[in-house]
């Protein structure tokens, strides 16, 4: 009966979905040979094992406003625990307040099979106004709850995934992989320094612990004693658990990790079950033995000897009281900085004195330009992940903001648009094939197409054989979406021109000077101000470059007005809006202005014809071409910088030793300036890292769960190339 695979799934880049029997339309796991949940009542097994044993209700009810309350699970499964949870969140927290939910997931159920176990909570074709059959409150939340839910499912691709529901006031983390390889990956850090601080001076942890997964003698391997530990080390004095189960061994670990053990009355006719509180005051580390020992775990080499440069210790005086914050740069990064923190009820002045999408972010239409590929490496995981929050970003917000006219120019449940992306040679097609072949599990997310199929979806005569198209993606209107999400009550913008920063030691606050000799204080500064970064005297040594792009803005045809999705090859054309396409962009090291050159339309023009030579005939003469040139900000590796701003010359002396030995062992977490962040060098792919980058912020901010996996978050880190510099000796 069981047919676990032997592979560890993180080397593919899909994971296998779970093999289910339908039981009394109930799941059931072939693979584990054991039930999801209680095939009587379900609901009220989850209320009486999780909610009720983590006295959740008492504890939320005295919640005070804008305070956030996190649950870690393990084993999403339906997310039947999640829903209840969300639920009675919704009837009883703080308005304010917000619930992250973190829970991991090994084997995801397929869409559909998600999509069969929520019907059986709530009729999921009943529009959710009239979903409310009983009239009765709770049940309203839980079925608007099941919808969200069945809407934004994440396809089965390992890592972190980012969803947030009930207008923001839940944020569900899902983690796809081994339980206990991703909470080691939600760890702020796995060094041995982390590990024998006070568990207060971690940045965030896990408020309540759902331990659910298969019977532990169905899945001995996910209840490893690696899992054991990265849960203590989650966890914080007054953190509790429940499990369903009362297993000798899930007793004695959670005992040696530092909980205090209680057995009590189990559900329905189960004897016995587990809950308790954690009572250890320092974290515990996780040996390599114990990742050995988990079939899952890839045990990394030296881990612990890498200086946690990337880790900021959170004590109190670091901690803004107020949740005011200035947010500087009123691009796309600038205004899902700005949302994000208001959405978490921040108030925030966005200071830019050429006002909203003035630079990079203001061409007409913005391209979500997919960039994958089959290695795991952190440059493309990272570009996955934000491509993927943003394609549900965009599109959640367009459904906010308006149904009729979306701004994010998708329709996923149909083939008439999304992003093709067409090879540029013969090695890329053979790429494109290798791409298709992984993901061919999930063709919503990208899957491959033949001529015929991709001009009858694109609506346009095509040259090329092949190409991958991305039905999820599209383009949207970057000014309309920076006005729409700057119309916050909590963000005012202002237009001063911020030109020192210094922080001022005695009063702990930022003073910000304007070009009008004013000054203004404040506790929190992001800087989201491209390249302009540079001018502060404290953020001088971040290696910014500024690369310049123009844009082509062409009359559509009678024949081109027939693309329905954005072509993406050596450059990109979108489909027409209000009679005009935007095509380009160039590239251009050396030239630091943003005039319009008629040379730049004529290589734009050239790079579509090259990407497709049909697609270029259908366009209109150059001479009728217009154009709009900005300068992108880029950083050597071609990732933005998102995360807090790194004390520079603290930094060369607590890590002097890396310019003898890169692998010297150096005990010291990174200094990092007071309450002040920077998300910037999104280069020309700012609408795709944005809004993840944005979520990374605010949540450092908040000291919540982060959205990405830490060795991702770290290759984000603003202090890297300090590091990096150090290690090759050039400071
Ligand atoms: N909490 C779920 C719900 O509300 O529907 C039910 C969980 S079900 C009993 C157990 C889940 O654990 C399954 O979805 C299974 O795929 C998952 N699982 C099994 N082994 C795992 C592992 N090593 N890491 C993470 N999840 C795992």
């Amino acid at each position: 009966m069981n047919k676990k695979p032997h592979t560890t799934p993180e080397a593919s880049a899909i994971l296998s979905t779970a093999i289910l029997e339908w039981r009394h339309d109930k799941p059931y796991s072939q693979q584990f040979d054991d039930i999801y949940f209680s095939p009587e009542d379900g609901p009220a097994e989850t209320d009486y094992v999780f909610i009720q044993q983590n006295q959740l209700a008492q504890r939320w009810r005295e919640l005070i406003s804008d305070e956030s309350f996190t649950i870690g699970e393990t084993g999403f499964g339906s997310g039947l625990n999640f829903l209840c949870a969300a639920n009675l969140w919704l009837s009883i927290a703080p308005p304010t307040a917000q619930l992250h939910y973190v829970s991991t997931e090994h084997y995801p159920l397929h869409h559909s099979d998600l999509n069969r176990v929520l019907a059986s909570w709530i009729d999921l074709d009943t529009p959710a106004s009239q979903n409310n059959k009983t009239g009765d409150d709770t049940s309203n939340h839980l079925s608007k709850l099941a919808r969200e839910l069945g809407e934004s499912y994440p396809p089965p691709l390992p890592g972190f995934h980012r969803i947030e529901l009930a207008k923001g006031r839940i944020h569900l983390s899902l983690l796809y992989g081994d339980a206990a390889h991703q909470l080691d990956e939600l760890q702020a850090s796995d060094h041995p320094l982390f590990v024998n601080l006070p568990t207060q001076s971690q940045p965030y942890g896990v408020d309540a612990w759902f331990l659910d997964g298969f019977a532990p003698i169905k899945n001995p391997e996910m209840w490893s004693p690696a899992l054991f530990s990265i849960i203590a080390n989650l966890s914080k004095p007054g953190t509790s658990f429940s499990t369903f189960t009362a297993a000798g061994n899930v007793r004695r670990e959670l005992t040696r990790v530092g909980f205090d053990v209680e057995k009590i009355k189990g559900y329905g006719s189960k004897r016995e079950m587990l809950r308790g509180n954690f009572v250890k005051q320092t974290r515990t580390e996780t040996t390599t033995d114990e990742k050995k020992n988990n079939p899952y775990t890839p045990v990394k080499r030296n881990s612990t000897h890498t200086p946690p440069w990337h880790l900021k210790l959170s004590n109190n005086s670091s901690r803004s009281g107020d949740k005011c914050a200035a947010v500087i740069g009123a691009g796309i990064a600038g205004c899902t900085t700005a949302n994000a923190l208001a959405q978490r009820g921040w108030k925030i002045s966005l200071y830019d004195p050429s006002g909203i999408a003035s630079g990079a972010s203001g061409n007409p239409q913005g391209v979500l330009y997919p960039k994958l590929s089959i290695e795991a490496s952190s440059f493309s995981r990272i570009n996955l992940a934000a491509m993927r929050y943003a394609s549900y970003f965009y599109q959640r917000l367009s459904n906010k903001i308006c149904h009729t006219n979306p701004q994010f120019q998708t329709s996923p449940n149909t083939s008439t648009s999304g992003v093709l992306l067409l090879p540029a040679n013969l090695k890329e097609t053979q790429k494109f094939l290798q791409i298709a072949e992984c993901y061919r599990q999930t063709p919503e997310f990208v899957r491959l197409l033949g001529r015929k199929e991709m001009e009858q979806i694109s609506g346009a005569p095509l040259t090329a054989d092949s190409g991958l198209l991305f039905p999820q993606l599209g383009w949207v209107r970057p000014t309309d979406i920076c006005q729409q999400l700057t119309q916050h009550p909590n963000i005012t913008l202002i237009g001063n021109t911020i030109t020192a920063l210094q922080w001022h030691k005695t009063k702990q606050y930022w003073v910000l000077n304007t070009e009008s000799g004013s000054e203004i204080h404040h506790s929190t500064v992001v800087l989201a101000n491209a390249a302009d970064i540079q001018q502060f005297d404290i953020t001088q040594h971040l290696p910014l470059n500024t690369i310049r792009g123009q844009i082509s803005i062409c009359p559509a045809t009678q024949e081109s007005q027939k693309l329905n999705t954005v072509i993406c090859g050596e450059a990109y054309l979108a489909p027409a809006s209000n009679g005009f396409h935007t095509l380009g962009a160039s590239y251009e090291l050396s030239q630091k202005d943003t005039l319009v050159r008629e040379a730049e339309h004529h290589s734009n023009l050239e790079k579509i014809r090259r990407t497709d030579t049909q697609l270029a005939e259908v366009l209109a003469p150059l001479d009728t071409f217009t154009g709009r040139a900005a300068l992108r900000c880029v950083t050597p590796d071609y990732l933005p910088l998102a995360g807090p701003a790194p004390i520079y010359d603290d930094f060369l002396n607590d890590f002097a030793l890396l310019r003898e030995n890169a692998r010297a062992h150096i005990p010291r977490a990174g200094s990092y300036w007071p309450n002040l962040y920077i998300n910037c060098g999104h280069g020309s792919r700012g609408l795709s890292y944005a809004p993840l980058c944005a979520q990374i912020i605010a949540n450092n901010l908040e000291h919540t769960p982060p959205p990405l996996e830490r060795s991702l978050l770290t290759a984000l880190n603003p202090a890297r190339f300090i590091i990096r510099d150090l290690k090759r000796g050039l400071v």
